[in-house]
């Protein structure tokens, strides 16, 4: 089943799209199905939990951190994590700078925004990206920003949810112009979830990250 639910979503996304399969609370079992697919890239929201199962499950697994990050856990992923979704302070990308330095790597981030109504999700503004283009960012030599993330609010409300991701595409578009330069390294849009990734594509999004309509519902 898990193989079936990954192949058909693969089949029908366009190719350009990448799917990050979302394996928290998932066993080590059932995330061995979705890799024997020949699927690698595979999302957490745990630190502890990411880096228990990068320990036991196979090296080639690429590893995103697609949950809030505190700044005292980004020394327990720095070895190994592919790309962290969840970037929403300078003080965090400084903290992910220096522990990417000591691991002698560059590590890829995304810029989380705040899109949805509901108050509890996380991320910036776009107000809050001053930082941007200012010294002690510009000196980061050891983060790649790649791109913006974003989760819509959880309703049945189409329009709200589609609003919701034009905004983060626009965001996403003003910072390429005015900030990235058209840089290509800056270029990924991720959102979209089981419930609406299908939406998330439509409005653009590169990357969408799903768990329950691969594994099924979560305890
Ligand atoms: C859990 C989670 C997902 C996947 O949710 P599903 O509804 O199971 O697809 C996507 N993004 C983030 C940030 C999550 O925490």
């Amino acid at each position: 089943m898990i193989a079936d639910n990954l192949l058909r979503i693969q089949n029908e996304n366009p190719q350009s799209v990448q799917l990050v399969v979302v394996s928290k609370t998932r066993s080590q079992a059932e995330i061995m199905q979705a890799y024997e697919t020949g699927h690698r890239v595979f999302g957490e929201n745990r630190v502890p939990e990411m880096v228990e199962k990068s320990e036991v499950l196979p090296q080639d697994i690429q590893w995103h951190m697609i949950g809030h990050l505190q700044t005292n856990k980004v020394k327990y992923i720095a070895p190994f994590v592919s790309l962290i979704h969840s970037v929403d302070s300078l003080k965090l990308l400084k903290e992910i700078n220096k522990r990417a330095r000591q691991n002698d790597r560059v590590i890829d981030c995304l810029l989380q925004f705040h899109i949805a109504r509901e108050s509890e999700k996380f991320g910036l503004d776009l107000s809050e990206t001053g930082f941007l283009g200012e010294k002690p960012f510009r000196d980061m030599q050891h983060v790649r920003i790649c791109g913006v993330m974003g989760m819509a609010t959880f309703t049945e409300d189409e329009n709200i949810i589609r609003s919701e991701f034009k905004s983060l595409r626009e965001i996403f578009e003003k910072l390429q112009s005015d900030v990235f330069n058209e840089n290509p390294t800056f270029r990924e849009i991720s959102m979209g979830m089981s419930g609406d990734y299908k939406l998330a594509i439509e409005e653009g999004s590169t990357m969408v990250r799903i768990g329950s309509h691969i594994f099924g519902p979560r305890e």
